[in-house]
């Protein structure tokens, strides 16, 4: 187990002048100290990713994806260390945990495919010149990344960046910092990336405002690629836009589950108790809201909470226990407080609704209405908000009546139906017959409304993390107007 951690800068691992301390959310016992970087060490490794970006930037893309595949082949061997950590530090439930760390191993060879993608075009040119649309790299590129996935959305953040030709320096959660930066730095530096181009700094709560303005304003940082919560997202997307940054945000969800009365009954209970319950309902993509046919609520309701109900809660280290703890206690309050607010406006708790310590029962409450803020705020915990609909045109127009808008699920027979519906919902991804919980390595991944800006992932992130330019070669074609050119001497 991790007991004290370094930061890594240029290559090298530094101490910050203080360090804070992590814990296991499972039994709240100490898991690491970790250096608690201020603005002086973010400088130093903006530098060090600055100074190493015009060397990156020229090294032939084959030798990007190489080496990106051999951090893959790093994170594949040392798979069930990774997974450890995500377990102790993140309170990950040991399948969630391994799929985690495979998933990042993917998403690098992905990132590594990617480099061999980074496309130019030759336009015709009305003057017959030779009219050239070319991609570069951005230079630095800042990362911001959230404790839920915390390998897994660090490693989004940072693998086509990096395979495109840009820098990095990475800021995982405090919540996370080993399992969502320091691990993989160890695994880039034994991979063999270069020293400065990929740098990781690690701060408590106390000092991350100052760290992450210093991430997006510093003149040497020229985009930020930001996964976590709207409010934050918000202030870094204002920052980075009153500076004319690139900013990629992924943001906070309130996805729905549609349940229609010719869903497959059996289906549509398994992808709802995976969509709203994977990870404790921490996912960005939780099924938060369920709406369900009048025709066949009854049945569902009664399959998926007898369902709920065997779910098992505690030590997320045993592969039973797909419920382990929440976060924080602050986070587990934000939950009961929702789940009583709907309780108070006459929700009906089919079961759950209790905690202990940070393990916060699997809860299904019925008569959900708009009203409550539960319906509307992010609970990111695991509670299934079970609302009655009438007819299609209701499932749109309350699934649409979201701030938010990532991801969502339709279950029905009829997949012309799923489609029309997927159309018209305001999300920037939808999945028929699946949960809204769904990513692959090379889809445009990302949200409407507030749910974020911009999309990660295969091509979508080789448009985020690279500037076009227009070069053109004269040929003889482009006559200027006469009395600009040069006057023959008298
Ligand atoms: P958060 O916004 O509190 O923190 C995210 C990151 O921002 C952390 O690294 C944190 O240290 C940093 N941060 C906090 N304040 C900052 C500031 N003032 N300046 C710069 N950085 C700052 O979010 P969280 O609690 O870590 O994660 C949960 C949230 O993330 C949820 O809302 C969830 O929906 C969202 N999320 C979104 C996606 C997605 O892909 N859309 C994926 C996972 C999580």
């Amino acid at each position: 187990m991790p007991t004290s951690r370094q930061m890594f800068i240029n290559g090298q691992w530094q101490d910050a002048a203080a360090t804070f301390d992590v814990t296991n959310p499972a039994d709240g016992s100490h898991y690491a100290s970790v250096a608690d970087a201020d603005v002086s060490d973010a400088r130093r490794a903006i530098d060090a990713a600055g100074d190493a970006a015009a060397a990156w930037a020229a090294t032939p893309h084959s030798q990007r994806a190489r080496l990106l595949n051999k951090a893959a082949d790093v994170v594949e061997r040392r798979q069930q260390e990774l997974a450890a950590a995500l377990v102790a530090e993140s309170g990950s439930w040991i399948g969630k945990a391994m799929f985690e760390s495979g998933a990042a191993a993917n998403v690098l060879r992905a990132a590594a495919a990617a480099a061999y993608q980074v496309k130019g075009e030759i336009l015709p040119s009305d003057y017959g010149k030779l009219s050239m649309v070319i991609r570069q790299p951005l230079g630095v590129v800042a990362v911001i990344s959230p404790w839920n996935f915390p390998l897994l959305l660090s490693t989004r953040g940072i693998a086509v960046a990096m395979a495109v030709g840009n820098t990095i320096v990475l800021k995982p959660s405090e919540e996370t910092p080993v399992s969502g930066g320091l691990l993989l730095a160890e695994c880039m530096e034994e991979a063999g990336i270069p020293a400065g181009v990929f740098n990781v700094v690690t701060c408590s709560r106390d000092h991350v405002a100052k760290v992450g303005e210093e991430l997006v304003a510093n003149p040497r940082v020229k985009a930020v690629s930001f996964t976590g919560s709207t409010a934050v997202g918000r202030q870094i997307g204002a920052l980075a836009g009153g500076l004319l940054k690139k900013a990629c945000l992924e943001l906070g969800g309130k996805d729905a589950i549609i349940v229609l009365d010719d869903a497959d009954i059996g289906r549509a209970v398994d992808v709802a108790t995976f969509g709203c319950f994977m990870h404790q309902g921490q996912i960005c993509m939780s099924g938060e809201r369920i709406l369900v046919h009048r025709d066949i609520a009854d049945e569902f309701t009664r399959r998926f909470v007898a369902n709920v109900k065997t779910l098992g809660v505690g030590n997320p280290a045993e592969m039973g226990n797909v419920i382990g703890p929440i976060i924080n206690a602050k986070q587990l309050a934000g939950i009961e407080s929702q789940v009583r607010d709907a309780e108070a406006h006459g929700a009906r708790i089919e079961t759950g609704g209790t905690y202990a310590g940070l393990f916060y029962s699997p809860t299904v409450l019925s008569g959900v209405t708009p009203e409550m803020r539960i319906f509307r705020e992010e609970t990111f915990g695991p509670v299934a908000a079970i609302t009655v609909i009438e007819n299609d045109e209701q499932a749109i127009t309350l699934a649409n009546d979201s701030e938010y808008g990532l991801s969502a699920g339709i279950l029905t027979r009829n997949e012309e139906r799923g489609l029309e519906i997927a159309r018209k919902l305001e999300t920037g991804m939808a999945h028929v017959n699946d949960a809204p919980v769904h990513d692959e390595a090379i889809v445009p991944f990302g949200g409407m409304k507030n749910s974020g800006l911009g999309r990660h992932g295969g091509t979508a992130s080789i448009e985020t993390f690279t500037e076009v330019r227009w070069v053109t070669v004269e040929r003889g074609g482009r006559h200027l107007p006469p009395p600009f050119l040069e006057k023959a001497p008298d």
